[in-house]
């Protein structure tokens, strides 16, 4: 038996998105509800672990340096995307990222200049001080300060959509004394901020099937973030006829200590030596370029590349020239005076590995190391190259990484547009919303540039509750099912100028 309930706006997730949404609906005059799927402990899904959010500007703002004109971020989008992405959606986001911060800082997120040692972000990206945990939690103080409901343990099961009307959405409460209770909740508008489905092994195994060796690539993977984005209302809309886009094996996935816990290693368990080393197999073979480019723009790709490897794993392997030039990791690297020994001790084959390593120390051809640039250190007659920073691993004490494809964030989601109505058959919903990765596919097809995922989630976020909020108030209450939607639609298509308003 499910009780019954209504609201105004209806939110369905706990992260960023979610949080910008339900502010936003809660600030236009509307009742909102916020369903957290976790516990409140665990509160702010994938978001409570980012760091900071791609900013657009064109002169120095606050914590921001120089300029990061529309243009250039655009270009940055393309090329990581190879232009798969829908460029007035991502123009949106990118404008919104220049005046989003006071309306973030009003509801109490603060900023903070870089990281010494990350210069190249002090331009581009703006740090949340605290990070994403505290902007969560300063989101979700605001919000109970503006009187939202938010209910945790709270997970959305089913959604009921008529002709791609939203009409209500059924919710399992999880007691405390581990029992469940189902709730039917009605609303006049939903926005639905609820993630990918990356925290789903069995789907991720579905997505990425068998591989040549007859291994399921996904039971190797770990995930960087939550373990609440399980993708149940992708699924539901799907069921219910709204317009998927996307590819399921497409991600935002990097190396990441193979030692990490399952869930929510959070940042910490990156490996960001790959570039100042060599990558080997479980083979002891290399298989790509270690220096392509700069670590920063090129380490989503390696989550990738290991996951494509035999046993879906590889090791990094460094001497003691890197040390102190890369973020150390949390666990310790394995540690040897020799190379044949690091071998031993990380199990690999000892003579195809000291081939391995020599066959690299001797095509190196090392000119004038700088890591801050694409410097002229380069191999010579090796296969893969090492384009950039190829010095001989020779210095004792050497060292080892094992890494794992870490997914943090699936890009298989919901059609939306520029009003962050979700799609059916071709058709914008009146009142039905979608923020965050939920629909981030729309604008990354593939590729990721740091920072634009909150980029993404602020604005179609804000978006998001503020067409909820405008369709609520704009329709007579008897209106809510009828036919005149459209018109109610029409009036609200005008987004890029209303959020400018807002901030
Ligand atoms: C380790 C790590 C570091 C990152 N660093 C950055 C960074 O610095 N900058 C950046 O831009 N991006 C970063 N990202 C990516 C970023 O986290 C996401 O792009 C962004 O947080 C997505 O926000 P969201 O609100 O859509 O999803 P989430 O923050 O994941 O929120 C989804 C919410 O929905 C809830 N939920 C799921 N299913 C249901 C359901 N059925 N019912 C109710 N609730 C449900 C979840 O519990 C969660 O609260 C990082 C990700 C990870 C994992």
């Amino acid at each position: 038996m499910s009780n019954q309930t209504s609201v105004d706006v209806l939110v369905i997730g706990g992260g960023n998105a979610a949080l910008c949404a339900a502010l936003m609906a809660k600030e236009a005059g509307c009742s909102v509800r916020l369903l957290e799927s976790s516990p409140k402990n665990w509160r702010g899904g994938n978001s409570m672990h980012t760091r900071n959010l791609r900013c657009m500007h064109d002169e120095p703002q606050d914590v921001l340096v120089e300029s990061y004109p529309e243009e250039e971020f655009w270009q940055d989008l393309l090329k990581v995307t190879g232009g798969q992405t829908n460029e007035e959606m991502a123009r949106i986001a990118i404008r919104d990222s220049s005046t989003c911060r006071p309306w973030m800082e009003k509801h109490g997120v603060r900023f903070q200049p870089s990281l010494s040692g990350a210069l190249h972000t002090a331009r581009t990206n703006a740090f949340f001080m605290g990070g994403g945990k505290a902007l969560i939690n300063a989101y979700f103080r605001s919000a109970q300060n503006l009187g939202i409901q938010v209910d945790y343990n709270a997970t959305a099961l089913d959604i009921d959509v008529k002709d791609g009307v939203f009409k209500s959405a059924t919710v399992s409460h999880l007691q405390s004394d581990g029992s469940k209770t189902l709730e039917t909740i009605f609303a006049k508008s939903c926005v639905l901020a609820c993630g990918g489905f990356e925290s789903n092994i069995d789907k991720l195994r579905q997505a990425w099937g068998q591989n040549q060796w007859g291994e399921w690539p996904a039971d190797n993977f770990l995930i960087r973030g939550s373990r609440f984005n399980q993708g149940t209302m992708i699924d539901r809309l799907k069921d219910q006829g709204a317009d998927i886009i996307g590819d399921p094996t497409q991600a935002h996935m990097v190396a990441i200590d193979a030692r990490a816990p399952l869930y929510d290693g959070g940042i910490c368990t990156r490996i960001d030596c790959v570039s100042l080393g060599v990558v080997v197999n479980k083979f002891a073979q290399r298989f790509y370029d270690e220096g392509e480019d700069f670590w920063p723009k090129r380490y989503a790709i390696w989550g990738r590349l290991v996951a494509l490897q035999p046993g879906q794993i590889a090791y990094s392997i460094t001497d003691s020239k890197a040390v102190g030039r890369f973020m150390p990791p949390v666990f310790e690297g394995t540690k040897a005076n020799t190379l044949e020994e690091l071998a031993d001790l990380i199990g690999l084959d000892q003579s195809t590995f000291m081939q391995t390593m020599n066959e690299y120390n001797q095509a190196c051809r090392v000119g004038t190391f700088n890591h801050t640039v694409l410097d002229d250190c380069h191999t010579e007659g090796l296969s893969p190259v090492k384009s950039h920073w190829a010095i001989p691993i020779t210095q004792a004490p050497f060292y080892a990484y094992p890494v794992k494809p870490g997914i943090t964030f699936t890009y298989l989601g919901l059609k939306t547009d520029q009003t962050a109505a979700v799609y059916f058959s071709n058709q914008p919903s009146p009142n039905l919303f979608a923020a965050g990765e939920i629909m981030a596919g729309n604008v990354l097809g593939k590729g990721y540039t740091a920072g634009v995922g909150m980029t993404i989630g602020t604005a179609y976020g804000r978006i998001a509750g503020h067409q909820a909020a405008q369709f609520v108030l704009n329709a007579a209450p008897s209106n809510t099912n009828d036919s005149g939607l459209e018109s109610e639609l029409n009036m609200n298509r005008s987004i890029e100028n209303t959020v400018s308003e807002e901030s």
